[in-house]
Order: structure tokens, then sequence, then C-alpha cells
């Protein structure tokens, strides 16, 4: 997608810090943290939200959680992943993401 954000980072054209890469996913640190730790697992397929993805890149992603929470060092302190979906759920990027959050005692419920 020409015009989407995280695509332009996934080829390379926008600066960000990546922590981890494979063939399905980057994973890099948000710009604007919203806790110690706040990663993004970006599927490098351009896909709108989780309502529309591919179930396959989405297990992908997922089977990698654990992985990338060891990674930033809170695979035992604990951590949350997110995914916000449409207007009501604060999605401001559309292209699917995951924010992986940790290194705090997160609030909930986060409304
Ligand atoms: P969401 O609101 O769930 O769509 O999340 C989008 C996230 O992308 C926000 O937490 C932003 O801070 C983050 N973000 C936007 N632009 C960039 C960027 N260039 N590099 C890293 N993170 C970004």
């Amino acid at each position: 997608m020409d015009d989407c954000i995280f695509c332009k980072i996934i080829k390379g054209e926008i600066p960000s810090k990546k922590v981890y890469e494979d063939e399905e996913m980057i994973v890099i640190h948000d710009v604007a943290p919203g806790a110690p730790c706040h990663v993004l697992l970006l599927p490098k397929k351009h896909m709108q939200n989780i309502v529309t993805a591919d179930m396959e890149i989405v297990k992908h992603v997922m089977s990698k959680v654990g992985e990338i929470a060891k990674i930033m060092g809170v695979d035992e302190s604990g951590f949350r992943v997110v995914i916000n979906t449409g207007v009501d759920g604060g999605q401001s990027v559309e292209h699917l993401h995951f924010h992986l959050l940790g290194g705090k005692m997160l609030g909930w419920p986060p409304c």
C-alpha cells in the first residue's frame, strides 16, 4: 500500500528501531511508547485489521510472541498483547499490528 506508514517502515523507506525480523513480520519500537516496553509486531503483508486478516500469518505472529517477549526481557515479569481494531478500538494505523506492552504493572481495564 503506497500510503501506508507501516508498509513504508517495512520497506525501509521510513526509519524504525527494529528488534526482530523474519520472512513474515518485523518488530519495531513504538515511536510513542505507552510503557517501558512497547513494541509493534507488524506483518509484512498489508492487511487492514484482524477481521480481514490472513489467519496463517496471524498464527505465525502469535507463535513469535513469547520469543519477542524474551528479547524484550518481559517474558517472566509479564506483558500484554493488544490489537486495536477500528474506530471504537482506537486503531490509528490501518495496517494490522500487535502492540506488546510491559515493563511495568499495566492498568486494567484500558477505558
Ligand atoms: P494503533 O493506535 O493501535 O493503530 O497503533 C498505532 C501505533 O503506531 C501507535 O502506538 C503509534 O505510536 C505508532 N506509530 C505511528 N507511527 C509510527 C512510526 N513511524 N514508528 C513507530 N511507531 C509508530
